[in-house]
């Protein structure tokens, strides 16, 4: 349930229902707006069921609406205003798009200062790459794990660029967030329960890809986990779900932009390269990720994806990335962004 106090509302009333609530051992969360101050209910259902008539009568008190959704936390009732995320000075879900750019897996220095350098060119101020690769077949490439991060933070660094990784492990937490500024949670561990909550217990901000055949209410579920465990800094990714189509990767779902948009405060970034599977499709999906509200890209970037240890075929040349930000630029002006 959540409470919705009326703008002229004193902190008197709120005390008076912030004491209710926590009589019928509930829990609360307050989020407050410019002009109101929203109380959402947590706990057993059917108490909070029977205290909702009561609450409703209280000085102060708007109304009081039943949530349907399980989801609370991260839900658009509960927050009415866009959650903005401070990565280091720069705002996530603000005004300026977020580029996150880079190779799918960090392969060697020289491979990421090359992308470092030419990311950086192109306008990202995020450097993406993966040290611990959860890869479909064992014999596959893995990552350089912690020879990985070092060399992700020390590029990033060089370059002035946060560092999004992801983690694989819920034993990784303190390990990856030594190096990186943003803890990514892949598409195969979005309802790996114990990883949400280990990043959830933290302060870093996660990014949170969609699994492979996620709904959208398990998705913005896998982000109450986080955001339950007390770590609001949440930020989702829409990287294509499976469907019957083989000529893609995956089917990239930007409908769930606007449905993310409407169900949720969360920003959103959108991975065309993951969500399609091919760097020909990454440029058309970019733009229409930004047309649709999209917060940011995720897109992976090789200097030579032809020799690329993983996803060559979806990555694109350091021209290509340029190319693709200068179309992106266009499409962002026109949405009211930087
Ligand atoms: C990645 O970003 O390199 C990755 C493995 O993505 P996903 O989890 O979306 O497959
Ligand atoms: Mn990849």
């Amino acid at each position: 349930m959540i409470i919705v106090m009326k703008p002229g509302a004193t902190e008197e009333n709120l005390s008076r229902v912030k004491e209710k609530i926590e009589r019928a051992g509930l829990s609360y969360h307050l989020s407050v707006g410019e002009n109101r101050t929203i109380v959402g209910v947590i706990g057993d259902k059917k108490i909070i069921g029977s205290i909702e008539e009561n609450m409703s009568v209280l000085d102060g008190v708007e109304k009081a609406v039943r949530i349907t959704e399980k989801y609370k936390l991260v839900s658009r009732e509960f927050h009415p205003e866009p959650t903005v995320i401070d990565v280091r000075g720069f705002k996530i879900g603000g005004e300026e798009l977020a580029i996150m750019a880079g190779p799918c897996a960090v392969e060697s220095m020289e491979q990421l200062r090359e992308a470092a350098a030419e990311v950086k060119k192109g306008g990202a101020q995020f450097l993406r790459g993966g040290a611990f690769k959860p890869r479909t077949s064992p014999y596959d490439f893995q990552g350089l794990a912690e020879d990985g991060l070092k060399m992700l933070r020390s590029v990033g660094d060089e370059f002035d660029l946060r560092v999004v990784t992801e983690i694989v492990d819920l034993n990784d937490v303190e390990l990856v967030s030594k190096y990186a500024d943003v803890l990514q949670i892949g598409a195969r561990n979005m309802q790996n329960f114990r990883l949400l909550q280990a990043v959830g217990h933290g302060t870093k901000p996660v990014l949170l890809k969609r699994g492979l055949s996620a709904t959208i209410s398990e998705w913005l579920n896998a982000a109450e986990y986080v955001m339950s465990a007390g770590n609001e800094n949440v930020m989702l990714c829409e990287r294509g779900i499976r469907t019957y189509e083989t000529f893609t990767r995956n089917t990239l779902d930007l409908s769930a932009v606007a449905a993310v948009k409407e169900l949720s405060h969360l920003p959103i970034i959108v991975d065309p390269s993951h969500g399609t599977g091919r760097w020909q499709m990454v440029q058309p999906m970019a733009r229409a990720a930004v047309a649709a509200g999209a917060d940011g890209l995720i897109i992976e970037v090789h200097p030579h994806p032809e020799v690329a240890l993983s996803d060559g075929d979806q990555s694109l040349t350091p021209k290509n990335f340029r190319a693709t930000m200068d179309e992106v630029r266009k499409i962002a002006a026109i949405m009211g962004r930087k």
